[in-house]
């Protein structure tokens, strides 16, 4: 052994105690951190030829690199949709490093069955029936490219084409629908060879909404004579936080052939709130349906869950059978499920945080983001220099300029809030017009927060018209 190397394992226990001393420091100083780094990274170094040792890793990472990480996982980091990482989720995260263990399959440790007992928990907690069976993915991102490779091998089912054999090219071009689709579904599309193009936009409800009009929905399903198609629902768009109503397109079904593809994000999120989980109504009748862990669970990245009804056609999209891996029988192991085959224990964190918090816990955490938006949404109305873009329905407050409101106009706004160090939000274009989203998804933040940033807006330049 490398004489450094060995050094380091003699030497390890000390050495995961000055790693912890070190995050403790930095954890514990999030709240003052800037929110965000403007200043350029160092120039790339040279690959080291002799090592520094872990303990010297960690002193070159403290100095060269740590200041100019962001407070991203701070309470007033409102940009997208963000989240931070509960104590318990990051117990889990340093203990699924610790152990790193190989979730491909179930030989030899318990870890699989760990990630099973999680995704029930996590199927129950956003009102899904047993009929779902569900794997954890790295972000919305692949959960719905998964969905979506389920819902491709299903139009093979339907057309007669085992696609996974033949290639999606075998399908003739699909349809697939949509009211206000996130950037994500069009990214997967040209992963699956589908073809960005395939999407087509659904119109919207009246008022300035993004959630689709069933009736257009079920009029452009009518005009497919019969063929199958693909319907991605939405629930929580970016911008304004719409849901499409799922019990009305789930209702589609019966007359009409499609898939029903759910992105809830971290609109799944609702469901743990008696107050809003109406607006996720209807959301196990999805065939398949995406969430993100990493969002509003406050976990840390990379962690999304996905569910299916379908877990034939998944393990047909995504097995990977070789005499050494073992073939996909009785309950298939994970990496017959999702697009990797080695992958990390990443429902630990989830698991932490569920276990520590429990429902109640992670209720609390949507319902304070929630109370949040809201009291935000209410002060920025007051204000005479901004005006709200929509209703606050949910954790993100969309607004812009009262006077004027250029693109760079917004972007100075948005630049200056970043300046203060106060808070960070990131910019959109809603219903045409240039605008901000502050998004509240974070475990951490209190009332006191809320008004630093309404605060920091309030005081911004371009905020006196
Ligand atoms: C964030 C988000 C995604 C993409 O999520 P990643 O985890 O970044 O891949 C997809 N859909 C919605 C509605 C989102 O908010």
């Amino acid at each position: 052994m490398h004489p450094t190397l060995a050094g380091d394992l003699s030497r390890l226990p000390e050495l995961l105690q000055r790693a912890r001393d070190f995050a403790a420091r930095e954890v514990s100083g999030l709240g003052d951190r800037p929110v965000s780094h403007r200043d350029p990274a160092p120039v790339p170094a040279g690959l080291p030829g002799e090592g520094a040792g872990a303990e010297g890793a960690l002193a070159r990472f403290a100095e060269a690199w740590a200041p100019g990480f962001s407070g991203s996982a701070g309470p007033r980091y409102l940009g997208f949709v963000t989240g931070g990482a509960t104590p318990a989720s990051v117990t889990g995260d340093w203990l699924t490093a610790a152990y790193d263990q190989n979730v491909s399959g179930s030989a030899g440790s318990w870890a699989a069955a760990l990630e099973r007992e999680t995704v029930a928990w996590l199927r129950e907690l956003f009102g899904l029936g047993d009929a779902h069976s569900g794997a954890f993915v790295t972000g919305a991102t692949v959960s719905t490219t998964v969905g979506l490779a389920v819902a491709r091998e299903w139009l093979g089912e339907r057309l007669g084409v085992d696609v996974s054999r033949e290639g999606a090219a075998a399908l003739g071009p699909v349809e697939v629908l949509s009211g206000s689709p996130h950037s994500s579904v069009s990214k997967a599309l040209s992963v699956l060879g589908v073809g960005r193009d395939r999407l087509r936009r659904v119109p919207l409800l009246p008022g300035g909404r993004e959630a689709v009009d069933v009736d257009a929905l079920e009029s452009a399903l009518a005009a497919l004579d019969g063929r199958p198609a693909i319907v991605v629902a939405n629930a929580g768009t970016v911008d304004t936080v719409d849901f499409d109503d799922l019990r009305a397109v789930a209702a589609l079904k019966e007359r009409y052939d499609f898939w029903l593809h759910v992105d809830a994000a971290f609109g799944g999120f609702a469901a743990l709130s008696p107050a809003h989980a109406h607006l996720v109504d209807g959301l196990d009748a999805a065939d398949s349906v995406c969430v993100d862990l990493h969002k509003w669970l406050n976990v840390p990245y990379d962690a999304a869950v996905q569910f299916t009804r379908r877990r034939d056609l998944q393990v047909r999209v995504f097995h990977n059978a070789s005499p050494y891996l073992g073939a996909p029988t009785g309950e298939p192991d994970f990496l017959h499920l999702t697009p990797e085959n080695s992958r990390r224990l990443r429902a630990l964190p989830a698991w932490f945080s569920l276990v520590a918090y429990g429902r109640a816990g992670h209720r609390e955490i949507v319902e304070r983001n929630v109370e949040l938006a809201v009291r935000l949404g209410e002060g920025i109305a007051a204000l005479d220099g901004l005006r709200l873009l929509a209703p606050v329905r949910l954790n993100v407050v969309c607004f812009t300029l009262a006077d004027d409101p250029t693109a760079a106009r917004v972007a100075a706004l948005a630049d200056a809030v970043a300046a203060s160090g106060e808070a960070f939000l990131t910019p959109t274009v809603y219903g045409g017009v240039p605008a901000l989203r502050a998004a509240f998804s974070n475990w951490r933040t209190t009332r006191a927060d809320g008004e630093r940033v309404l605060r920091a807006l309030a005081s911004a330049p371009g905020t006196h018209g």
